[in-house]
């Protein structure tokens, strides 16, 4: 897909401050996990961080750690590890990539910050809101670490969200609270719970405007920059640093849609993608899509960190709304009203199911929706296989040929 040629992508230039702000986030849980200056936790990726935070923790996200290991592509390499001592090539390659990159010392930390290895917690605290690979991976290094672990079960498959659902979530946020007393050494104190609730709903809402500015046409950006951009969105909600990223980068979106500057030259072609990216084919894909002419403007995944349930005078309802409410939870009637709706407020031509191997939680075409909605909305589709991590799963050849497919069935309609 083009490796020979100049890009045609156009890099925003807030990314350079982005890597920044990302680079001192790495610094301070690197500094805080080797000189004890502060607590470390690690967390899902949709797990309680602003609970965490509100206890002076820094915290750390094992997926974010995956998705490195899956863009710099050493997950294909760092798999047979965990597949080794028993953990199976079908389930989550986040979860695979990650305990081999810690059975054998490789992580991109090394390269891009010079650390000896990932920061080691004091505590794991999970949120099963996403899948149950995430607590096995945390009971694994629980063990591997001896270290604790705690976390919340959110109910799945959810329709409408009733109080019982909140009260349940409620209660389990919560029952965290003793161990965290102790492990941290500090009183809960619910003020600083709201002010971190508030940083992480205001740093929502400035995220929300950056995926919203798409809509615009031509769009400013594309999901692949979506999927570099939401890093302090990941790591470093319930820290005002992050809110005033989205300020940053939303202004340049506007510079670019107030002088017809898309991010793909002369677009002609919208399309959503509805799954995991594909992280080590994120430069390939985009140079796929902008020399068709064709913009991926949206996406489930990178939507999936717009949390506006935070929205709560009371913190503890606001995170048990805004993690019980995520699409990945949810029914499929939700799940189909929720894609109609996003066709409609992005103007969508076209849909991108990507059925990733490992991840059948983010793979929402094994159910027939695709060709329901298509059936319904009229808006052709396809769907690829592939995986977020294991490159091993993806065809280039078979990817490239369905996309343009995809493309051809538009340029000729
Ligand atoms: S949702 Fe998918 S990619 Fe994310 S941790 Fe679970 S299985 Fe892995």
């Amino acid at each position: 897909m083009g490796d020979k040629k100049p890009s045609i992508i156009k890099k925003l230039s807030s990314a350079k401050p982005m890597r920044e702000l990302m680079g001192a986030y790495f610094n301070e849980l690197n500094e805080a996990a080797t000189t004890g200056s502060a607590k470390v936790a690690w967390c899902t990726s949709v797990g309680p961080a602003e609970l965490l935070r509100a206890f002076g923790f820094v915290v750390h996200f094992p997926e974010n750690h995956g998705a490195m290991l899956g863009s710099t592509r050493m997950a294909p390499e760092l798999i047979p590890a965990a597949n080794a001592i028993g953990y199976s090539p079908d389930i989550c390659s986040y979860l695979t990539s990650d305990v081999g990159s810690y059975l054998t010392g490789q992580t991109p930390l090394k390269k891009a910050y010079g650390f000896e290895g990932v920061p080691k917690p004091d505590v794991l605290v999970y949120n099963t809101n996403q899948c149950r690979d995430v607590k096995d991976l945390f009971e694994w290094y629980g063990r591997e670490l001896d270290k604790p672990v705690i976390g919340i079960d959110t109910p799945r498959g959810v329709d409408e969200i009733t109080q019982d659902h909140l009260d349940a979530v409620i209660g389990q946020h919560k029952a965290l609270l003793p161990a965290l007393e102790k492990i941290s050494g500090q009183r809960f104190d619910i003020d600083r719970l709201r002010e971190t609730v508030q940083s992480s709903y205001r740093c929502t809402l400035g995220w929300k405007k950056v995926l919203r500015q798409a809509a615009s046409k031509p769009s400013p950006i594309t999901f692949f920059d979506d999927t570099i951009h939401m890093g302090p969105a990941v790591v470093l909600r319930g820290d005002e640093r992050a809110e005033k990223y989205y300020e940053t980068l939303s202004a340049e979106l506007q510079e670019r849609i107030d002088s017809d500057n898309g991010a793909v030259d002369d677009e002609r072609f919208r399309f959503y993608w509805e799954g995991m990216p594909v992280w080590g084919k994120l430069r390939e894909h985009a140079e796929l899509f902008a020399s068709n002419q064709a913009c991926v403007v949206a996406s489930t995944y990178c939507n999936s960190w717009i949390f506006e349930g935070l929205a709560a005078d009371d913190p503890f309802e606001g995170m048990a709304r805004a993690y019980t409410e995520l699409f990945i939870v949810r029914s499929e009637g939700f799940k189909t009203r929720y894609l109609t709706e996003m066709a409609e407020v992005y103007e969508i031509d076209g849909f991108i199911y990507h059925d990733a191997k490992t991840c059948p939680n983010n793979s929402n075409n094994r159910y027939g929706l695709p060709q329901r909605l298509g059936r319904e909305l009229s808006i052709p589709y396809v769907v690829f296989n592939g995986d977020l991590n294991d490159l091993r799963l993806y065809s280039e050849e078979q990817a490239r040929t369905q996309f343009e497919a995809l493309i051809e069935q538009l340029q000729a309609a």
